[in-house]
């Protein structure tokens, strides 16, 4: 039978497919004792076992290739290594379940290993990967990680760190559900990046079983579990005709009587460029450089390796806008050689602008890769500082650039309440703002953006945070510059008019909701969406400002 579970919708779209489960760390199996006469039944589960996970890793390496390849050959040699197994033997004749011994016997050997020197002892992810492949196998539960399926499926996790979302296939990925996160988790971004539906903070998503069909709403937030052959032709046919809509929407983003807003792409590199172009992106609005920094833990990209990159982003939008921003590094993005271990509290310490005031050469590296990557180009270049506080983080920032020869506009983000609310101080330094609405949210409602339990202050409709887009753009109108929203706020269609209405220069989102919002935003003159952000900022709520807001859109 249908029955129906809400979540937070946060990447348009349905889709319908299978359950699979990220795999989640494998318990430590009971110490139960078997009889003798189990013995040998349980030593033939256990040789079975790491057959067939020897046999899995080969196969996988053979479909991978390259340097993959050997790193799952070698794991697949570890699983079957006869001293391990002989040790395996032996815990079971002596009364261990097959789950147990091999728990065990593994254990015993990482300890050996991690004792044996800084190269023996990186080795031990490696041999608890294989454990937990061989335990989750006897116990019938999922394998740990990203899903092995080579069917297309519906990916159910608690929530999705980077380094998990690295490993998924996007091929194979339909949509996702996670328990955790809210609309400015890691999940909602790389969900948006991938262009497929997701819903997050829905409590009870690890209890859906594997392999069952579901249909995920990804603007609605519903989850159909085993949807009806009538609910799943009437999802379809929703989905069909949006698209329709969309592929009917296309040029420079504009309400319909023609009040122009730029319409941007939020890219992490290079990759990220060709779907921006495709999507019409007029410019880059986001260019989050971390991802360039995350190969190597222990010192920052060259100045080579950074202008490589940065002109490659360049390049693709030769007369249009690309607004930088420098390295965001910390809290919710840390890097090893930069961030402090220690901090009590990560999201209020030492990040963004922070972390490169601290360390100038590293921000001096970046800035001069930048004005090597633009050098002879007709693009507009912009570059932005993450975390800026007040007029002083402003003054120091800019300043930075004029050392660095930068020859672009330079900007600040308001991610933090005190830049909204003395936005027109910042803008003595600088020439234009970007509100960063996840990290203003965070810091508005003190409400952590990774927790699920508080995606309810996370939400955008917020009329606090309404009220701080409203100060900042009023701002940047008095002082004749520009103010754009580059946070995930930015790609929900109906936000993206009331942040028109608000006096929002710009709109910068993930590639693939352009053109929703563009197709949304060409439907209403300015002054509908002027008169709906009236009406949301008048609201006591987040769900009483979307409902004002809509009403007023649709003319009820
Ligand atoms: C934001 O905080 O809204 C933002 C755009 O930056 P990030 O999500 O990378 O912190
Ligand atoms: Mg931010």
């Amino acid at each position: 039978m249908e029955t129906t579970l809400r979540g937070v919708g946060v990447s348009h779209g349905v889709a319908i497919g299978e359950v699979r489960h990220m795999g989640t760390a494998v318990l430590e199996p009971p110490a139960k004792q078997i009889p003798a006469e189990e013995a040998e039944r349980e030593q033939g589960r256990a040789r079975q076992a790491v057959e067939a996970v020897a046999a899995d890793l080969n196969a996988r390496g053979n479909l991978a290739g390259g340097e993959a390849q050997a790193v799952l050959e070698a794991q697949a040699m570890i699983a079957q290594d006869p001293e391990l197994m002989a040790d395996v033997d032996r815990r079971i004749a002596v009364g261990s379940t097959a789950e147990r011994g091999v728990y065990d016997a593994f254990s015993h050997y990482r300890e050996l290993l991690a004792g044996a020197g800084e190269y023996m002892a990186g080795r031990v992810a490696d041999l608890d990967d294989v454990r937990n492949r061989i335990v989750a196998r006897l116990l019938g539960v999922p394998m740990p990680g990203v899903p092995d399926s080579d069917k297309p499926y519906v990916l159910i996790a608690r929530d999705l760190a980077p380094a998990d979302t690295a490993l998924l296939d996007p091929a194979l990925v339909l949509g996702f559900v996670t328990e955790e996160g809210g609309p400015t988790s890691h999940s909602a971004i790389l969900a948006r990046a991938l262009g497929v539906p997701a819903v997050v903070a829905l409590p009870g998503a690890g209890e859906l079983p594997e392999g069952k069909v579901i249909a995920v709403d990804g603007s609605t937030g519903e989850i159909f579990v085993e949807p009806t052959a009538e609910k799943r032709a009437e999802l379809e046919k929703a989905a069909e005709e949006r698209k329709a809509a969309l592929a009917a929407s296309s040029g420079p983003g504009a309400t319909s009587d023609g009040h122009k807003v730029p319409l941007l792409a939020n890219v992490g590199g290079p990759a990220d460029v060709p779907a921006a172009v495709e999507a019409g992106a007029e410019g880059v609005g986001l260019f989050r450089t971390e991802f360039l920094f995350l190969d190597d833990s222990k010192k920052a990209p060259s100045e080579e390796k950074q202008v490589e990159a940065y002109r490659k982003v360049l390049e693709a939008f030769p007369e249009g806008r690309v607004v930088v921003r420098v390295l965001d590094a910390g809290a919710d993005k840390p890097l090893d050689f930069l961030t402090p271990a220690d901090e009590p509290n990560p999201a209020l310490g030492v990040r963004g602008l922070r972390t490169l005031l601290e360390n100038p050469e590293v921000m001096r590296t970046q800035l001069t890769a930048l004005a090597k990557a633009s050098e002879g180009l007709p693009v507009y270049l912009e570059v932005m500082a993450p975390m800026v506080a007040d007029r002083a983080d402003a003054k120091a920032f800019a300043d930075a650039c004029r050392a660095a020869g930068l020859q672009a506009k330079f900007g600040a983000m308001v991610e933090i309440p005190s830049a909204a609310l003395r936005a027109r101080s910042v803008l003595q330094e600088v020439e234009f703002l970007s509100i960063g609405t996840n990290d203003l949210a965070q810091y508005t409602f003190a409400a952590d953006r990774q927790v699920g339990a508080v995606s309810r202050l996370q939400d955008p409709w917020q009329p606090a945070l309404l009220d701080l887009v409203a100060l900042s753009a009023e701002a940047a109108k008095a002082e004749g510059k520009s103010c754009g929203v580059c946070g995930e706020a930015a790609s929900d269609p109906l936000l993206a008019c009331v942040l028109t209405g608000l006096g929002v220069t710009s709109l910068s989102m993930g590639a693939a909701s352009i053109p929703y919002v563009r197709a949304t935003l060409a439907k209403y003159t300015l002054a509908q969406c002027e008169r709906a952000a009236a009406a949301a900022r008048a609201a006591e709520s987040a769900e009483e400002a979307r409902a004002a807001a809509q009403a007023v859109l649709s003319g009820e």
